[in-house]
């Protein structure tokens, strides 16, 4: 259930976002999240709708766009996977260095005045 706390958080910096800017309602939510934080986008999208019922921030769409994970092989070069991997997706090779996939960042938010 952490994508409740998560959609808590979203909805907080978007209301104060809108406030700032004196807007009326919250049209859209644009976010890249890392594959690594298994958030099920369907599921965030949902709470996220029942947390902003009643706010300026209610029927606001969440656009989630997955990142995956990157791989950097000794061997081969960098590549991509979907989750957490121990070899290379590519080469096998287990000379590798896993970085990214675990951020979760806010690209925009689109308000109206
Ligand atoms: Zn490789």
């Amino acid at each position: 259930m952490h994508e409740l706390g998560i959609a808590g958080e979203i909805l907080d910096i978007a209301l104060s976002e809108a406030e700032r800017h004196r807007a009326k309602t919250v049209s859209e939510i644009r976010l890249r999240v890392g594959v690594l934080r298994a958030i099920e986008p369907e599921h965030l999208s949902f709470l996220f709708g029942h947390l902003a019922h009643g706010t300026p921030a209610d029927g606001a769409n969440l656009s989630i766009e997955e990142v995956p994970v990157h791989v950097d092989c000794a061997a081969c070069g960098a590549s991509e996977a979907r989750s957490f991997v121990w070899e290379c997706p590519r080469c096998k090779g287990s000379s590798i260095e896993v970085t990214g996939g675990d951020s979760l960042e806010i690209v925009s938010i689109d308000i109206q005045v």
